[in-house]
């Protein structure tokens, strides 16, 4: 358990001072992330890497104190220990839980209690003018409390939060259900969402994956206290080509957690890590989140990826794809089509998701009563020569037709006006104005969009 939490908090606080005096933009330092944009412009790096720990688990409350850096992979270590888990976990180990809160994360089991920052009980915030508050549902900082969510750092950072946990059992039994169309698929996400059963059994996890336009599978997840047998994704096995295969599979709560870590859901492919020799000889130390996304920052840089295609004759520039998306449950199949037709990228991941707050997180817009499904697709397609971002914006066009939104952790193209209108422009500038009226931190279309 991590130790000295308001010691820490008071060192920030001095930290970040001295920063504000220097007068330079401030930006958070993070060793590993999980933001798909370059940074453009300099700017002083405010380190919280401290702030990494579990300060308390409380099993009867069934709720965990955590620090805002705090990766998910430790608190998940932490509160399996006393066989609990938090009631969401973004599937990858090294999201940290403010960057979750900030960056709207989900999961699997986001179509029952919402996403990530739906089951936060309490806050503690570093204002942009140094000050460190505790923002929660029904105290004087209540709109900071809600506002936190996709406002990805632009009005403070989160230092601490008290977050709900639920009940784990060891292992979780894993069925896949295979559909030819999506109408069918959504029917069944749709059926399970409402009722939060399958053939009269509780379902704890639900998320699924496009293959292809017709090879669409929902994999529903329960926690059980036995196994016949446990699979394992961890080394020489991709957890994603497993659903190809079987009907249904056993792992330990924990390996279910992280079953798509190993792979990056998929991308381990786009580093040549789904061939068994590399497996075998560097397994140990890419297969995880981590090792790609450093693999990627490196490229970024140098251009890697880009020198090699041209050395192997390929010369058509490329363009990066990476997006989640999330459209109400009744425009999915519209999405998809249009997907399927027009971006050449497979597999897709779908993640159901309804909202336990619904209409009370501002830049979070969610309705009640209401499944949305995300969209996860993270990969490259050629580039047109009229427009290197040409795909991006017509995916953007699509899910605004759609009522949907698109989440910011990558890159965006919107217009001001077109962003403001869709992330709510008015509550934002209203919350920035009273918690950053010095413009000490950019706002959400500069960091979001300008990458500023
Ligand atoms: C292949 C892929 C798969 C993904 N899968 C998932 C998934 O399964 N589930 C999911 O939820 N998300 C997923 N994402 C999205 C990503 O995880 C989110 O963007 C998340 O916000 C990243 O959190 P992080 O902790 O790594 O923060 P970072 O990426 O470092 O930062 C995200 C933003 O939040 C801000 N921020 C970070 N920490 C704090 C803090 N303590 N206080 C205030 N602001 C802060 C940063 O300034 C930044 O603007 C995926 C992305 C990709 C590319």
């Amino acid at each position: 358990m991590s130790e000295g939490y308001h010691q820490k908090r008071d060192i920030a606080a001095r930290q970040y001072q001295k920063l504000l005096e220097s007068q330079q933009p401030v930006r958070l330092k993070k060793v590993v992330s999980n933001l798909f944009r370059e940074r453009r412009g300099k700017a002083a790096l405010f380190d919280v890497s401290s702030f990494d720990g579990v300060i308390s688990i409380d099993a009867t409350k069934l709720v965990a104190d955590v620090e805002g850096m705090a990766t998910y992979r430790t608190v998940v270590d932490a509160t399996l220990a006393h066989g609990l888990l938090p009631a969401v976990v973004p599937e990858l180990a090294t999201i940290t839980v403010g960057g979750a809160v900030s960056g709207g994360g989900i999961e699997a089991s986001s179509f029952r209690y919402g996403l990530v920052h739906e089951t936060v009980l309490a806050m503690d915030v570093l204002l942009p003018n140094g000050e460190v508050v505790t923002a929660t549902p029904n105290n004087q900082y209540q709109d900071l409390f809600y506002g936190m969510a996709n406002s990805f750092g632009t009005l403070g950072y989160i230092l601490k939060l008290t977050i709900k946990l639920i009940p784990a059992k060891r292992f979780v039994h894993l069925t896949y259900h295979q559909f030819d169309n999506m109408n069918d698929l959504l029917a069944k996400i749709e059926s399970v969402a409402k009722t939060g059963k399958h053939q009269g059994r509780n379902v704890d996890f639900m998320d699924g994956v496009g293959f292809g336009a017709h090879q669409l599978y929902v994999c529903l997840g329960r926690f059980v206290d036995t196994a016949p047998y446990i699979g394992n994704y961890r080394y020489n096995r991709r957890y994603y080509r497993s659903i190809l295969r079987r009907n249904e599979d056993y792992l330990t709560a924990r390996d279910f957690i992280w079953r798509w870590d190993s792979d990056w859901f998929w991308c381990s492919k786009n580093f040549y890590m789904d061939r068994l020799l590399l497996r075998l000889l560097f397994g140990k130390f890419m297969l995880r989140s981590e090792s790609y996304w450093r693999l990627l920052r490196l490229n970024q840089r140098w251009h890697i990826a880009e020198k090699l295609r041209w050395l192997s004759g390929q010369h058509q520039p490329m363009e990066d794809v990476i997006q989640d998306v999330q459209v109400p449950i009744e425009q999915a199949a519209a999405f998809w089509n249009y997907f399927t037709k027009h971006i050449p990228i497979q597999p897709v991941w779908f993640c159901p998701t309804r909202s336990a707050r619904a209409n009370q997180h501002p830049l979070y817009e969610l309705q009640p009563d209401q499944t949305y499904i995300n969209f996860g697709f993270w990969d490259q397609v050629e580039a047109r020569p009229d427009d290197p971002h040409y795909h991006n914006k017509q995916i953007e066009k699509q899910v605004s037709k759609l009522d949907g939104k698109k989440g910011l952790y990558s890159q965006a193209f919107y217009s001001q006006t077109e962003f403001w209108r869709l992330y709510n422009g008015p509550a934002y500038k209203k919350l920035k104005a009273k918690y950053d009226p010095k413009k000490r931190l950019k706002d959400l279309y500069q960091k979001c969009v300008e990458q500023s």
